[in-house]
């Protein structure tokens, strides 16, 4: 295992209860020593190793052989070359993101396009291409991306059932964008409000988050990215659509961070969310195209619509101040948290019913009774690794894959008993919602699904 963050704790316990595997089996090797003490409780041994471009392939190399399991649960580690090795050693592979080496964020060098996590997916699907066989290798395997791609297969069927539209089990990804097409899905948010509080607050110079700070300060100064539908008729001003690749998304011109849309959960309600940059934004309007005589005819638009705990989103707000300069202070929340929920699912929107919201609401509390060392939060990135993770396992030669390539009832089965409240709830809500007697001249009202209606800035 590669990484012991957040995640990394929070799967442990979890491997040793559904994997037949001896401590002695695993190694963990991170940069610091952030999760010796979780490592030590499970007696598993912990290397202090910092992955670089120059090293990997040695130090990889010394602790796996074939038939292994790599588990790449860091940050700051190519997910693409660490990838390729392990096709090359005959090595299983999961992680939850497709990672770059360090600096690449930040790296002025490159344009926006060139830092978006659509060009960092098109070097997995470059290897998917070159690699056709082989281990199996799952990308992006977490809550989101991750266990969301299998929330939309379960949501589409349940609008299905309850708009009376006969349908079997869709068998492959023309079959399930055929049946996004014929229930009328125009817009795809994962929405996420997670209400997570410590009874410390925030201090200035400080950011306090419920998972890695490093990992979503990377995400959110990338561009705010979208999967784009056909629906769409307009560009945003400041969007801009890609020079290469399978054109599904498009992305703005302005970091994730300070960029926000209407969007809504059962929980919360209306809120405005973050549109942080994610895999499954381009992979979901990807998976969901229809194409006929090379003409793009159907096409959700889909991206993250995420309220982070409140003392993430004074965090942002002070980060934004600074032109993205990240505070000097982190504080990852866990033990101290005293109250709240992660509300995580999907809202399918544009079928006869409006809007449908399918997700997981995972409270504290709950949280504590099932894992420990989690909070609401990594628990749900925690279990979906883990039912990818099985999934490799029993089916060890697919070569690389996405989420939507699992099979969904098998990843839900595996990760309900640990996601508190699994459910779906409809909802009038659109994005004009209260707005159109206020400020009508910023709206299309003969749309409601209109990417421009959803911006808040
Ligand atoms: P974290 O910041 O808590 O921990 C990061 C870990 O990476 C640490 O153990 C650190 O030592 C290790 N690390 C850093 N640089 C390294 C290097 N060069 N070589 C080896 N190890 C290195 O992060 P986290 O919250 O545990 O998240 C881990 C990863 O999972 C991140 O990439 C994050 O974006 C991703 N993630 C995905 C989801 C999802 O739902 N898909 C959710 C949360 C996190």
């Amino acid at each position: 295992m590669v990484g012991c963050g957040s995640i990394g704790q929070a799967i442990l316990p979890l491997l040793f209860k559904h994997l037949a595997i001896s401590p002695k089996q695993l190694t963990i090797i991170e940069a610091d020593k952030r999760g010796v003490k979780v490592a030590a409780r499970y007696k598993v041994k912990h290397q202090v190793c910092a992955l670089t471009k120059d090293n990997y392939e040695k130090e990889i190399r010394k602790r796996v052989n074939l038939g292994d399991f790599l588990l790449n649960l860091s940050v700051d580690t190519s997910s693409a070359d660490i990838m390729e090795l392990c096709h090359e050693l005959g090595v299983l592979y999961l992680d939850t993101v497709a990672e770059p080496w360090a600096g690449f964020y930040t790296d002025s060098r490159l344009n926006a396009e060139q830092r978006s996590n659509y060009a960092l997916r098109e070097g997995i699907l470059a290897l998917k291409r070159k690699h056709k066989e082989g281990p199996t290798a799952v990308s992006c395997m977490g809550a989101n991306p991750g266990l969301v791609s299998s929330f939309i297969k379960q949501a589409l069927l349940n609008i299905a059932r309850d708009t009376g539209v006969k349908t079997e089990k869709p068998k492959n990804r023309d079959e399930w964008a055929r049946l996004a097409q014929k229930l009328g899905i125009k817009v795809i948010h994962v929405a996420e409000r997670d209400t997570q509080v410590s009874p410390k607050p925030k201090e200035v110079g400080e950011f306090v988050n419920t998972w890695s700070i490093d990992g979503f300060v990377s995400e959110g100064g990338q561009p705010a990215e979208m999967g784009w539908g056909t629906h769409e008729k307009a560009l945003p001003p400041d969007g801009s659509e890609h020079t290469f690749g399978c054109m599904a998304a498009i992305y703005l011109n302005r970091p994730g961070f300070s960029t926000r849309v209407r969007t809504w959960t059962p929980g919360e309600g209306p809120f405005h969310g973050f549109i942080i940059t994610h895999n499954e934004s381009i992979s979901t309007s990807d998976y969901f195209s229809i194409v006929e005589d090379g003409k793009v005819i159907y096409r959700p638009t889909a991206h993250y619509a995420y309220h982070p705990c409140d003392a993430a989103v004074l965090s942002l707000h002070e980060m934004a101040g600074k032109n993205g300069q990240q505070q000097k202070r982190q504080r990852l929340i866990v033990d101290e948290i005293t109250a709240g929920n992660d509300e995580l699912g999907v809202l399918l929107m544009g079928h006869k019913k409006t809007s449908y919201w399918f997700g997981s609401d995972l409270s504290i509390q709950e949280t504590r009774k099932l894992v420990p060392y989690n909070n609401a939060t990594s628990l749900q990135v925690a279990v979906a690794a883990l039912a990818g993770l099985m999934y490799a396992i029993e089916n060890p030669s697919l070569g690389i894959i996405e989420a939507e390539d699992l099979d969904h009832d098998f990843v839900l089965k595996i990760s309900k008993p640990y996601l508190g409240k699994l459910h779906g709830k409809y909802s009038d809500w659109t994005p004009l919602q209260d707005r159109a007697k206020l400020f009508p001249e910023d709206l299309d009202t003969s749309d409601p699904w209109q990417f421009k209606n959803f911006r808040v800035n």
